[in-house]
């Protein structure tokens, strides 16, 4: 190994730039050159790739985003443009890639592994959580921390005015963004996409927490939710509960963004110097992920295929305390 691509690929997610970090320093330690992809697979084809330099990561390893960019590449699903991302490794005389993404990126890896052999490794880049094969995605810790920052201030409002919050947060088809930061925040609901959401149950519980005395109530809705978005299940509630003062704050992007947690930095930086460990032993094809805090290496095949499960005992703790 005498040469390393590293790319961003997908949606971006704090704690990419401590990964790329990690990956181009421990390539200097073993003394191999590192070169940059700009914009994923997009720059793979395109040819966007250069040298990276010791001081090209100094001073990112605190800031959220992406440097090398990142991208979604309609070309890289067609034989054609996969074969001009062949010839542009050959060209830059790539001995491996590291692709720090979710499942699209993997699943493209995987394909593109298959038909031309080019040693690849994937570090799992989202605030989802939902990748099988690790405890934790790089930027779930940060966007956690990010929703329960914003759901703290919305709660002093709520409680200024005895409101109804209901809170939608990302996740796309998972919950794990969702029952975390409830948990966290002491919602009074989470409604996540793993269990069907009843609307009479959620007025019940809600009708409960005012016999209660309670001054505010925050319901936390994952974006993917059965019963639909917030704003929807808020339409929902007021049908059935005209007397509810029910507010509606979808977080959006702000959730992607900030500054990685050290939880995060941390990870992303374990797991950048593992990718490079792993080239170097001929490891490929595979995501590196962390199981019970150590570095576990799961073949794309069925990193792609499985959802990581959600916690069931959390489930039954977000249940039990929202009473
Ligand atoms: P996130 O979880 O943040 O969305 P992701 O890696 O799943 O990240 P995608 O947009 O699904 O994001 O995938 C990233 C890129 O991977 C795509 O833009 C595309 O270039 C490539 N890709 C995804 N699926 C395939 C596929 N079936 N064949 C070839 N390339 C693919």
């Amino acid at each position: 190994m005498k040469k390393i691509g590293v790319f961003t690929s997908g949606g971006d997610a704090p704690g990419m730039n401590a990964a790329i970090r990690a990956v181009v320093r421990t390539c200097f330690y073993n003394n191999i050159e590192p070169y940059g992809i700009y914009e994923g697979y997009k720059g793979l084809i395109a040819g966007e790739i250069y040298l990276l330099t010791s001081k090209d990561v100094g001073n990112v390893i605190q800031r959220g985003g992406t440097f090398l960019k990142s991208a979604r590449c309609k070309e890289f699903h067609t034989k054609k443009g996969r074969q001009q991302a062949y010839d542009n490794i050959k060209k830059h005389e790539l001995d491996g890639i590291v692709a720090i993404g979710g499942d699209g990126t993997f699943t493209g890896a995987n394909i593109f592994n298959r038909e031309f052999n080019i040693p690849f490794v994937g570090l799992p880049g989202t605030i989802d959580n939902d990748l099988f094969g690790t405890d934790y995605t790089i930027g779930y810790d940060t966007a956690l921390n990010t929703v329960i920052e914003a759901v703290d201030k919305i709660r002093d409002t709520a409680n200024s005015h005895n409101r109804l919050f209901l809170v939608e947060v990302m996740g796309r088809d998972a919950g794990f963004i969702a029952l975390r930061s409830g948990i966290a925040v002491g919602a009074e609901a989470i409604l996540i996409p793993e269990t069907q959401t009843y609307i009479n149950e959620l007025v019940a519980k809600l009708e409960s927490g005012t016999k209660n005395h309670k001054n505010s109530m925050i319901v936390i809705v994952a974006e993917g939710d059965d019963a639909g978005g917030a704003y929807e299940i808020a339409e929902q509630v007021k049908q059935k509960c005209p007397n509810y003062d029910a507010r509606v704050t979808v977080l959006g992007h702000i959730q992607r963004g900030g500054s990685p947690s050290a939880l995060d930095r941390v990870l992303a930086s374990r797991l950048g110097n593992a990718a490079v460990d792993a080239l170097l032993a001929n490891k490929t094809n595979l995501m590196i992920g962390v199981v019970n805090n150590q570095i576990s290496y799961t073949p794309f095949s069925k990193a792609i295929k499985h959802h990581q499960k959600l916690n069931t005992d959390l489930l039954d703790l977000a249940e039990i305390l929202s009473y």
